[in-house]
């Protein structure tokens, strides 16, 4: 089936019966949306999403994880540390996730959130940098990818992964930036997750990025309940907005909306090794 280039722009003729979409970054777990999951589930099955991930932000979230995940498979599981928890953990948190992973090899779908985020004060940086490090190479040993926060450390997450020549590729989380950005990430095998950055007009380098670059290139997601989009700003973001996100990813990209549905349901599945 096609669609013309002006109906590509507009998805509310879609039936979210026909096409499945994967927010590749929400947080159920998260105070802001646990209480509630069951009903945002619905809500995100309603617009058509099929399938989410998510990415554990401490130690103490794993366990969690794994039981969510066990209940409800079309809820994918990532464990790791995020940077923001870095003080609270040490190496002894990553024999534990070692563990983890030996004892729920194949519930466990990637390591994450991990990464740096150098706005944080810059006595976590080596701290951050060690448990970024170890976790590259629990994920290499384990053959999963990655998810990957980073905030004025593009460059520094590079230089971390050179040395294990890691192959195993993931998702660079939340991407903003250019092509040439991009590109370093997309030739180690990494997607680019695309959130509701570009629902704001502001963000121009990045939507200009969704534009010229092979559709290939990119998952969607939400990073609920953080990230509002555009005209939502104050309230928590859910998993139901990745339509969305959606609509205005269609509208920046020039094939017909289930083309560009289809080949997203894929890059997911093939960054994060879900289908045979
Ligand atoms: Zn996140």
């Amino acid at each position: 089936m096609s669609l013309s280039a002006d109906a590509a722009a507009d998805i509310s003729h879609l039936r979210p019966g026909c096409f499945k979409l994967f927010d590749s970054h929400c947080h159920l777990d998260l105070p802001d949306l646990a209480a509630g999951h069951a009903l945002h589930w619905q809500q995100a099955q309603a617009v058509g999403v099929a399938e989410l991930l998510i990415p554990a932000v401490e130690q103490a979230a794993w366990q969690n994880l794994l039981e969510m995940h066990a209940l409800q498979p079309a809820w994918h599981i990532a464990l790791g540390i995020h940077p923001w928890w870095a003080e609270k953990h040490d190496l002894t948190h990553i024999a534990l996730l070692d563990q983890q992973l030996k004892l729920h090899t194949a519930a466990v779908c990637a390591i994450g959130e991990i990464g740096l985020d150098f706005a944080l004060p810059e006595a976590t940086f080596d701290k951050q940098q060690q448990l970024f490090d170890a976790q590259i190479a629990v994920a290499k040993y384990y053959a999963k990818p990655l998810i990957l926060h980073h905030r004025k450390s593009q460059p520094q997450l590079l230089a971390a992964l050179k040395p294990h020549q890691f192959s195993k590729g993931g998702i660079l989380h939340a991407f903003s930036g250019s092509q040439q950005q991009a590109k370093k990430f997309l030739d180690l095998g990494f997607k680019l997750g695309i959130g509701g950055t570009i629902t704001y007009d502001r963000a121009e380098k990045t939507r200009n990025t969704v534009k010229m670059l092979p559709l290939d290139s990119f998952v969607l997601e939400t990073d609920a309940p953080a990230m509002p989009l555009a005209g939502f700003q104050g309230t928590i973001n859910t998993p139901a907005q990745l339509a969305r996100v959606f609509s205005v990813f269609c509208q920046l990209r020039t094939e017909p909306a289930l083309q560009i549905a289809e080949q997203l349901w894929q890059n997911t599945q093939q960054v994060l090794k879900l289908s045979a």
